[in-house]
């Protein structure tokens, strides 16, 4: 792979923060997020944010095919030469914003799910996590770049202060690894913080755990959006419909001590959470006043 300072020079281009460019230098952990996404010829491998190409050119010699989006046109264009010098012929570009790109629509096509990979934009990383859940059943795996302390957040277990409403969103749908740590040097230009590869495997089929995804969505940003307060006190204030009886006997109901917080829940109890929500049920959660 040619240096990225070298590449951009002789193009005449600078890397844009605004888009978060930072391009990988170290050919070693392009090839731990290949060996990683476990490619093979009969795999479609969708790359976000594919820039010089540091990952989609070992992906493109492992798997069958790769679609690229990349946002910014100059590296598009770029990207195309520089896999017609290889005689790399298994990729398409697509110059577009990844939240223009509907995954499941790429899947459909031939009905085989997704591998997704990415060095992403630190900016936009978030959103990115939640587009792959809402996407997620066309979506085998993804082995993706963070900066390390969200990738942290994704991969914290109950009880841990990095647990929060991502992880639990996250965890409910999939299971996540650690792939790496990759320190700062490893990138043109250098980035403030260190990054960390995560592999996300979601599950297939989507088990369906709760009647109401929204709700359970509802319930976590409300636990989590007060997260120092007990579970009684941040529910009754971050739902409408509770106030803090209605909070409390839903919790009784649960199984759940009212006065835990919400970093001390597994998902599995913010599941049960969400199925126990129900106006229909014996529990008839009082209208707020
Ligand atoms: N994968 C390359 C580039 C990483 S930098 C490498 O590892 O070297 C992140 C890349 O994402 C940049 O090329 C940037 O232009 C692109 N990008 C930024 N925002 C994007 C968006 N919304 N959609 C698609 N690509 C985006």
């Amino acid at each position: 792979m040619t240096a990225p300072r070298t590449l951009l020079k002789a193009w005449q281009l600078r890397p844009r923060k605004s888009m978060g460019q930072n391009f990988l230098t170290d050919s070693n952990v392009a090839d731990a997020i290949v060996t990683a996404a476990a490619l093979d010829r009969n795999d479609r491998v969708v790359e976000i944010g594919a820039g010089l190409g540091a990952l989609t050119i070992p992906a493109a010699k492992a798997a069958g095919r790769v679609l690229a989006i990349e946002k910014d046109r100059r590296l598009a264009e770029l990207l195309k030469t520089e896999l017609a010098v290889w005689r790399i012929e298994n990729v398409e570009i697509l110059s577009r914003d990844v939240f223009a790109c509907d995954l499941d629509s790429m899947a459909a096509d031939r009905g085989d799910l997704l591998k997704v990979i990415g060095n992403l934009p630190y900016n936009i990383s978030s959103q990115v996590v939640v587009k792959l859940i809402d996407q997620r059943r066309s979506i085998r795996s993804a082995v993706l770049m963070f900066q390390k302390e969200l990738a942290q957040r994704l991969a914290a277990p109950p009880g841990s202060k990095r647990y929060g409403r991502l992880s639990v969103l996250l965890q409910y749908c999939a299971t996540v690894e650690t792939v790496c740590l990759v320190p700062a040097n490893a990138f043109y230009p250098r980035p403030k913080v260190d990054s960390m590869v995560i592999k996300i495997t979601f599950h297939q089929p989507a088990a369906q755990m709760v009647s109401d995804e929204k709700l359970l969505r509802r319930i976590v940003k409300a636990a989590f959006g007060r997260r120092r307060k007990t579970l009684r006190n941040s529910l009754a204030g971050g739902m409408s419909e509770l106030d803090t009886h209605g909070a409390e006997r839903l919790l009784i109901e649960a199984g759940i001590d009212p006065k835990r917080r919400a970093e001390t829940l597994s998902v599995a109890e913010f599941v049960r959470l969400a199925n126990c929500f129900n106006p229909d049920n014996a529990l008839q959660i009082p209208e707020k006043k």
